[in-house]
């Protein structure tokens, strides 16, 4: 069985054939079970939507470090309030990208609500989900710190960082994402 732990079927990309491919991924293709990841807030509520239709779909909900136009307090509010709902499982996916945030005002306010949903996470007793691209060294030392305070792990997703630095979250019983990227030409580390 089949457990596929990030997907993102709110897209819109899946709008005209959403229903038939969750059926069928669910019954025909030995997919038991799908984490249906939240990045914009939309996606967010659309995620749980998703899970509360399904019974074998799940969702994390999280503002992913690129949608900062959706950082506020009402919509962490609704998070935490949602986050109880028992099909929630994951606070995610969230962290930092350098890659699409160049200036240091905009990468300051990812470190800060990366750090207050880590907090949100712990609060609410769930693990979580982390997107990190071109930010090694501030995931990295943020995750250490939350590490030593919550005993609930989490997973780096779509992990593109060095060897060395995968030990570090290994050895601190995290789980490190394969994903896609590996297929790339450049990507032979
Ligand atoms: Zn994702």
């Amino acid at each position: 069985m089949i457990f596929e732990t990030h997907a993102h079927y709110d897209d819109e990309k899946f709008d005209e054939d959403r229903v038939e491919l969750l059926s069928h991924l669910l019954k025909e293709n030995n997919i038991g079970n799908i984490v249906n990841i939240g990045a914009s807030f939309r996606g967010c509520k659309d995620s749980l939507a998703l899970a509360n239709q399904y019974d074998n779909v799940y969702a994390a909900l999280g503002i992913h470090p690129e949608e900062m136009d959706d950082f506020s307090e009402k919509n962490l509010n609704w998070i935490k309030e949602n986050a109880a709902n028992p099909k929630v499982v994951a606070i995610g996916e969230i962290g930092l990208d350098y890659y699409w945030i160049k200036d240091e005002e905009g990468r300051a306010k990812q470190r800060e609500w990366f750090k207050r949903q880590l907090q949100l996470a712990k609060e609410v007793d769930l693990p979580v989900v982390i997107h990190s691209r071109d930010a090694a060294e501030d995931t990295l030392n943020t995750i250490v710190e939350y590490n030593k305070q919550n005993n609930k792990k989490g997973i780096i997703h779509c992990y593109s960082y060095s060897k060395e630095i995968a030990l570090e979250y290994t050895k601190m019983g995290w789980y490190i994402g394969v994903g896609g990227v590996v297929t790339f030409k450049n990507s032979k580390n």
